[in-house]
């Protein structure tokens, strides 16, 4: 199918878009690197009358610490997020996540903030940055906006961000030498969107878990924290007996469906059977990590 027919403008500041989707008033579409909106657009599942792309605005692919924190800008193609030096070494975890991002060609083209906003619940990048407690910077009509990770993401393709806001970065906390993480995922075929996937970030002291984070995708309407079972290791010696628990405990937080690709009892076992795995390997990696920045 094709699109209905739109307008089309590429602003060159960020003040410049949102001035432009102001005043399209809801009827235009922000586009990043396409590769979730032009299948909507041929399907007519959205029909906006104007897309704003970002592409020509400079410095929103820009990746840099600052202050403990490494930023990404939101037009970070997944590829540059899976390659980049400065993201494989503070936030390995997210390089982990955007390499199981469909394929090259998509990797190449999509970029982390249409992944973040787009809001799938199976995407991997997003899992990442809600395992590394990450936030989220927006600029709109009243100025700049943030979101911790945890209160962006509102519901199946849903999150905070207002129409005439845009993503401009998203900000990682940089990791450290006590620190483990892991990224397991089964999907069907390679590239495909996750059928389950398990993200684990963990600071490991005197062989006590002192802090965990654990995300998990395609099994609930967001990305969802497993809490119970953070709860559960959360200041624990790592004895395989309390993390084999582990799986039982993720009912509380879940709530997978069943689709043409997966029953939601098939998710929930392969969610419960990557947990265990994503645990173990994010606690044997404590030590792989550099100092923080
Ligand atoms: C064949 C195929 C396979 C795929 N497989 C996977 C996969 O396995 N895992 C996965 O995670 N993804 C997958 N995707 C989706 C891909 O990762 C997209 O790149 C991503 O979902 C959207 O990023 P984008 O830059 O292309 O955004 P776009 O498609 O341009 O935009 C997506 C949405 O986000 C909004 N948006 C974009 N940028 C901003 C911004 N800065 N501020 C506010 N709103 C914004 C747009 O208005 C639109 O509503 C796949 C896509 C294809 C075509």
């Amino acid at each position: 199918m094709k699109p209905v027919n739109f307008d089309y403008a590429a602003p060159e500041s960020v003040a410049d878009a949102i001035r432009l989707l102001v005043e399209a008033r809801g009827e235009a579409k922000i586009i990043a690197g396409g590769q979730s909106l032009l299948p909507l657009l041929n399907m007519r599942m959205a029909r906006p009358s104007l897309l704003v792309d970002l592409a020509r605005i400079p410095g929103l692919d820009e990746v840099r610490l600052s202050d403990g924190w490494l930023e990404i800008g939101a037009m970070t193609r997944h590829a540059v997020v899976e390659a980049h030096p400065l993201v494989r070494r503070h936030a390995p975890l997210l390089a982990a996540a955007a390499s199981f991002v469909a394929h090259h060609q998509v990797r190449n083209r999509g970029t982390i903030g249409g992944s973040t906003a787009h809001a799938d619940p199976a995407a991997e990048e997003p899992l990442a940055l809600l395992a590394l407690d990450s936030e989220l910077i927006a600029e709109g009509p009243d100025g700049a906006a943030k979101w911790p990770i945890g209160a962006f993401f509102r519901g199946p393709m849903t999150t905070a961000l207002a129409d005439a806001q845009v993503l401009v970065k998203l900000r990682v906390p940089c990791r450290g030498p006590s620190e483990g993480w892991a990224f397991r995922e089964i999907s069907r075929r390679r590239g495909d969107l996750a059928l389950a996937a398990v993200a684990v970030w963990l600071r490991r002291e005197d062989g006590i878990c002192r802090d965990l984070r654990v995300a998990l995708g395609g099994v609930a309407d967001r990305p969802v924290r497993a809490k119970a079972a953070e709860a559960a290791l959360r200041g624990c010696a790592w004895e395989p007996q309390i993390v084999d628990k582990t799986p039982a405990l993720l009912e509380a937080d879940i709530a997978p469906g069943s689709d043409v690709h997966a029953t939601a009892d098939y998710r929930r076992a392969v969610a419960r059977e990557l947990l265990v795995h994503a645990l173990n390997e994010a606690w044997e990696r404590v030590g792989e990590l550099s100092p923080h920045c």
